[in-house]
């Protein structure tokens, strides 16, 4: 049996190195560095993020390949960090005129945390 509903919905996983034990690949983008696959068991379709050295690798539960298709790993990035914090606080961003809430614990908001702060985890 598969633990794909026990995951939550963003993971850290690449092709290389994921906690999933049967997996077909349906397709393959080498522009933007990842899969599509299915759980063989649960035939959850999964987003793996290919391998590469200077980023953290995801794997990302999609409901369909067009989804997969308009999937945006950068926003899914940031997500991934804001939710890594815990959230997001009531404190507003310290970055000249942005008025933002702060990511929790950090004194910016995701996209200033994230960019120019490059606290990508
Ligand atoms: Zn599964
Ligand atoms: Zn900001």
């Amino acid at each position: 049996m598969c633990n794909c509903n026990q995951l939550e919905s963003i993971i850290l996983g690449t092709d290389e190195s994921h906690p999933f034990k049967a997996l077909d690949e349906l397709e393959w983008d080498p522009e933007r560095w990842a899969t599509l696959n299915q759980c063989s068991d649960c035939k959850q379709l999964w987003h793996i993020d290919i391998a590469k050295n200077n980023q953290v690798g995801l794997c990302v539960k999609v409901n369909s390949k067009e989804e997969w298709l308009k999937l945006d790993m950068t926003q899914t990035r940031v997500q991934l960090m804001v939710n890594n914090h815990g959230g997001l606080s009531f404190d507003s961003c310290r970055w000249k005129s942005c008025d933002k809430n702060c990511v929790k614990g950090l004194a910016f908001c995701p996209i200033h945390a994230y960019f120019e702060m490059d606290i990508k985890i």
